[in-house]
């Protein structure tokens, strides 16, 4: 049994919003709960499709997307059951974070969750094994947050089954963003697209931007490629149409050898953007020594070729971070 509440009927027909009420006892709030918003717009018969957005804290594209349709659909808008959690880590979105204040967790690595197990946990748990079986697709909606930058890109889990990647790849194709980066054997197995893979629902997640705020011409997209997302369903009668250069690219990561990590501590001077297209040995940026003067800044170059995905929106960087994903085409 998952000790998590729900205050409203998922089931209702109409525009309602309630929470999720999670119990944990701490310093902060002994005896009360921990709240996850849940919004739903549902009417007449049609597919349930779950949306998340803010499964970590810091990325906002998705949730002002999400928010934006909570305050423009009316019920008989839909064809079918809308659930919208905006802050799905509700606490790690209420600190502006992307992992849980509470346990350090990150919801994205917590699948299949424990019912019994930390804040993180246990929103998992309810997620997967309550609210993912009743739906028949579920979104996801992350972004770079504050420590990168991603280009906007859909990303469909493959090698699940044939039906099933052919419903995620559809549906990353639906939502029309400019690369769609699909997710093969390097996907992680306690994500939300695993999850769904393990209950058999059609599963699409996106990467819309980054940087801790909300770019206005990332949010707009983060809208419309839900929208169209939920068009292909049969959720929405209407969408706004695909634009040019919609799907161009289809990449994946060949081999996380392919991403370039900071080789030490220091101030990584970027010469790269999210999108570009690469060649090895290209360069990628300069690590500048601000804390050692006297030490020569170091030339990164890329050992491979292909798109940056996504860079690293820090300036001081440590030893071994991320300062950039390459992925390839996909063979
Ligand atoms: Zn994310």
């Amino acid at each position: 049994m998952s000790r998590l509440r729900l205050t409203l009927d998922l089931a209702a027909p109409g525009h309602h919003t309630g929470d999720l009420l999670l119990p944990w006892s701490d310093n902060a709030n002994p005896l009360g709960r921990y709240a996850v918003p849940v919004i739903t717009i549902a009417d007449g018969a049609g597919p349930t499709v779950l949306v998340l957005g803010g499964v970590h804290g810091d990325e906002y594209e998705g949730p002002a997307a999400i928010m934006r349709l909570a305050r423009d659909l009316r019920a008989e808008d839909v064809a079918g059951r809308l659930i919208l959690m905006p802050a799905a880590n509700g606490p790690a979105f209420g600190a502006s974070l992307r992992c849980s204040p509470l346990d350090g967790g990150n919801l994205n690595r917590a699948f299949p969750g424990d019912a019994d197990g930390t804040p993180t946990a246990m929103i998992a748990d309810w997620l997967q094994r309550h609210l993912i079986p009743q739906c028949d697709t579920v979104i996801d909606l992350h972004s770079g947050g504050k420590a990168s930058v991603f280009v906007p890109c859909s990303l469909p889990q493959t090698g699940i089954s044939p039906e099933l990647d052919e419903a995620n790849m559809a549906l990353a194709r639906a939502m029309g963003l400019g690369v769609i980066w699909r997710l093969g054997s390097y996907n992680d197995n306690r994500s939300v697209n695993a999850a769904c893979a393990r209950a058999g629902v059609a599963c699409v997640a996106a990467e819309l931007g980054g940087g801790g705020g909300v770019d206005p011409d990332h949010a707009d997209l983060a809208e419309d490629a839900l929208r169209r997302a939920l068009h292909h369903i049969g959720l929405l009668r209407a969408a706004p149409p695909l634009p040019e250069g919609a799907n161009e690219h289809i990449v994946e990561i060949a081999d996380p050898a392919d991403h370039l990590l900071a080789p030490a501590a220091g101030l990584f001077d970027r010469r790269c953007r999210a999108g570009d297209m690469v060649q090895a040995g290209d360069l990628a940026g300069w690590l500048h020594f601000p804390e050692e003067p006297g030490r020569a800044a170091l030339e990164l170059r890329f050992a491979q070729g292909g798109m940056v995905l996504a860079h690293t929106a820090r300036g001081r960087v440590s030893r071994a971070e991320m300062l950039a994903m390459v992925v390839r085409a996909a063979g």
